[in-house]
């Protein structure tokens, strides 16, 4: 992810956002931080960015110049999303940062005085946004906490795995409360249960304390969460069909778009993926009404729909697949010991074996910590991963080591992980691959009924296999 931030005072931004994380990532070449002096580029031969505002009027205002010169010595023929940090902007959100560390390059545009000049901005910003409702002198400490919060979000600035998605905001539920080293201190014990080494009550507690929080500090966030609950209960009526939008919704990644009675339109924002389910026709072209028009990625389980789509839409129909569900909370034996997370030295073995999915998808995966492999001493032999949008998939073992139980074990081991973590393990198999569908059925999982379409446009599929 590539910064720029244009800026009266580019020391304070570099010093400020060079340090701790953000400046080790900045380090290792995961974030690139280029703070431009807007100055560097006024004609004036004094120096001079700002003058009198016309029709008078309170301080000085940057002049459109100055910016506009600066912004075309940063961007290339592609303009990237610039950012004009203002009270006057939307409010800036955890949402938000997730869908702008999606891009590539950011440029900030920060404000000093009064403000700049509106001209320039009507022909660089694409976003205003404000870190709250309060003024304050520059744009400089916004840029900052805005660069921040979206780094933190950039595959391999923090070294999380997938299971780490559990902080405030998430599932619009805050954080629990949380307790380190010694076990007492001044008189106040840690919880017994974080003490007792078992993940299911810990994850119970935790929701709790999670669910007690937000209702006390933050009802207007869980509200919304409640409704989430409400729509998992009833989707949870028949589970084997609807556990990869249930799943969804507990994970925390989707977003309800649309939610009356049995119609449901959720977005997924980490695979890009609209998730229908319509009681008619009807309704079915209701929320196409919704969704972008440029949308990519589908996922129903109704037929009547795959046709609706593929006409509003430009997608095709891809593989169909029966979802497996694990539901058990024990878990599995592992027989095959050696498996480790991959990281991304292994992500040639990884993409010259699997091929439903492109080099950069991959490489996502195992960034985001959601791969893993077996080996034999040093050697890989196979691998297996959580898609993004949660599914268990991305299974490969090397033929001679087939038939040994390394498949099952990576399954297994992979469920366990979920366990943990809370979740409800589940995979999608295309209809016709009756061994993956044994497979499932051995270790304890159960099939659905009906069968799932992903539809998609020009991305390979990401929710098979
Ligand atoms: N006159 C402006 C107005 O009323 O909207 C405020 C200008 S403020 C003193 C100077 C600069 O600080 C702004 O141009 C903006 O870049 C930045 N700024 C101040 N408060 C901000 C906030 N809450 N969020 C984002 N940027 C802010």
């Amino acid at each position: 992810m590539r910064f720029h931030i244009l800026t009266l005072f580019p020391e304070m931004v570099m010093n400020g956002l060079n340090t701790s994380i953000i400046g080790r990532a900045a380090a290792q070449g995961l974030l690139s931080l280029n703070a431009v002096n807007i100055r560097d580029y006024t004609l004036d031969k004094h120096g001079k960015v700002d003058d009198y505002p016309y029709g008078g009027g309170a301080g000085m205002l940057m002049q459109a110049q100055p910016v506009y010169d600066a912004y075309q010595a940063v961007v290339g023929k592609e303009k990237p999303r610039t950012i004009y940090v203002t009270p006057q902007g939307t409010p800036f959100t955890q949402k938000m940062a997730e869908e702008f560390a999606k891009e590539e390059e950011l440029v900030f545009l920060c404000g000093h005085y009064e403000g700049i000049d509106e001209r320039v901005l009507e022909e660089i910003v694409t976003d205003y946004v404000s870190i709250g409702d309060y003024v304050l002198t520059g744009g400089e400490l916004p840029a900052m906490v805005m660069i921040d919060a979206i780094s933190r979000l950039v595959p391999g600035v923090l070294n999380n795995e997938v299971s780490a998605e559990t902080e405030s905001f998430h599932n619009d539920l805050l954080e629990y409360p949380q307790y380190s080293r010694p076990e007492e201190w001044h008189g106040k014990k840690v919880p017994q249960v974080l003490l007792s080494g078992n993940h299911k009550n810990i994850n119970q507690w935790r929701l709790e304390q999670s669910e007690e929080r937000t209702a006390k500090r933050r009802p207007d966030l869980y509200v919304k969460y409640q409704e989430k609950k409400r729509i998992i209960k009833k989707l949870s009526r028949k589970k084997r069909e609807n556990i990869h939008i249930m799943e969804l919704l507990f994970r925390g990644n989707g977003e309800v778009l649309y939610h009356e009675g049995d119609n449901l339109l959720i977005f997924d924002r980490k695979s890009g993926a609209y998730f229908i389910t319509a009681v008619d026709l009807e309704q079915g072209e209701k929320m196409c009404g919704l969704i972008p028009a440029d949308a990519e990625m589908f996922v129903t389980s109704q037929e009547f729909l795959v046709e609706l789509l593929c006409e509003q839409f430009r997608v095709r129909p891809g593989i169909q697949c029966v979802q497996a569900c694990y539901t058990r909370k024990e878990t599995l034996p592992v027989k095959y010991k050696d498996i480790r997370k991959l990281d991304e030295s292994f992500l040639d073995y990884v993409a010259e074996h699997y091929h439903r999915g492109t080099r950069e998808y991959l490489k996502e995966r195992i960034t985001d910590g959601a791969m893993y492999g077996a080996f034999d001493g040093e050697r890989i032999i196979g691998f297996i991963g959580l898609h993004d949008e949660g599914s268990m998939g991305l299974l490969y073992v090397q033929e001679d080591y087939r038939l040994q139980g390394v498949a099952a074990s990576l399954e297994s081991f992979l469920i366990n992980r979920q366990l943990e973590w809370g979740w409800t393990p589940y995979g999608q198999i295309s209809v016709d691959n009756e061994p993956s569908k044994k497979l499932q059925e051995k270790l304890g999982l159960y099939l659905s009924a009906g069968n799932i379409w992903w539809l998609e446009q020009i991305r390979p599929l990401s929710g098979q296999g």
